[in-house]
């Protein structure tokens, strides 16, 4: 298969949608925006020897790519309208089987794949950019945290890295117009939830974490890639179903944080530091 006819089949493996004037096929797509939407973007690379390996099957490799971006929409409280996918790769048939399990995904979120770019290259790389939406004004942010709001994460932490990502879109969805700050757990709690305090200007302290049974306290603090959301609630407003109360936010030097009444480092992961 030459990269011309690759173009083709995924043309028409895509899913039609209305406010893709124009999809696959020309320089550019076009979208046009809905009356009174403002639109998120978020892109993520996945690299070969950093984010996956070869032996892992290339369709679960498709799927947690665009699932990683997703999860940023969802801590955002939108909802998906299309993605970008920018592959390098030099076998077809893994091509093939990467699409495969990218577009599963995306026809169950209604995310279309409006189109990207094919490379060859011995190293395989991608980059998914997500375009979601939220009503005018109503996105989750990571600044609006309160001191006396509660801090709750969905599902349980500590999940070892290759684990399926399940992104968080309803519960997003459901936190809009609730949640004062809201943020995906990428790279580890005590960084993310350092992260969102440092943007609210506010301190945190933590009593527990839901652990994921087999897993540590330890990796549920510091580990990454657990893709699931932490959020602030002011006092009174009623927990979505199925979230755990983890802490509080209070009063102190921004970004300071505590875990059973200890300090909690920003331990998260952290492409840059270096490795002791
Ligand atoms: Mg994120």
């Amino acid at each position: 298969m030459n990269e011309l006819e690759i173009v083709e089949r995924l043309r028409r493996l895509c899913l039609p949608s209305k406010d893709l004037v124009l999809g696959i096929g020309d320089d550019c797509a076009i979208y046009r925006p809905r009356a009174g939407e403002e639109l998120l973007f978020t892109t993520d690379q996945m690299i070969e020897g950093v984010h996956f390996t070869r032996a892992q099957k290339a369709a679960d490799i498709g799927e947690r790519a665009l699932a990683r971006s997703l999860s940023d929409i969802a801590a955002m409280g939108g909802e998906p309208r299309f993605c970008l996918v920018a592959l390098a790769a030099s076998d077809t048939k893994w091509i093939e089987e990467f699409y495969r399990g990218l577009l599963r995904l995306a026809k169950r979120t209604t995310t279309t794949l409006a189109g990207g770019d094919l490379a060859r290259d011995q190293k395989y790389h991608c980059d998914v950019m997500v375009c979601g939406s939220v009503p005018r004004g109503k996105a989750l942010r990571r600044d609006g945290a309160r001191v006396g709001d509660s801090i709750f994460v969905s599902g349980r932490l500590g999940k070892p890295w290759d684990r399926r990502i399940e992104p968080r879109l309803e519960l997003g969805l459901g936190l809009r117009g609730l949640a004062t700050s809201c943020i995906d757990l990428s790279d580890g709690l005590s960084l993310d939830l350092h992260r969102v305090c440092m943007a609210s200007g506010v301190a945190a302290e933590i009593d527990r974490v839901p652990v994921m049974k087999g897993s540590k306290v330890e990796r549920a603090l510091h580990g990454g890639e657990d893709y699931e959301l932490l959020f602030t609630l002011p006092d009174g407003k009623k927990a979505p179903r199925g979230v755990t109360r983890v802490g509080r936010i209070v009063r102190g030097v921004p970004g300071t944080m505590t875990f059973e009444g200890r300090p909690l480092e920003p331990r998260g992961y952290d492409h840059f530091r270096k490795q002791s």
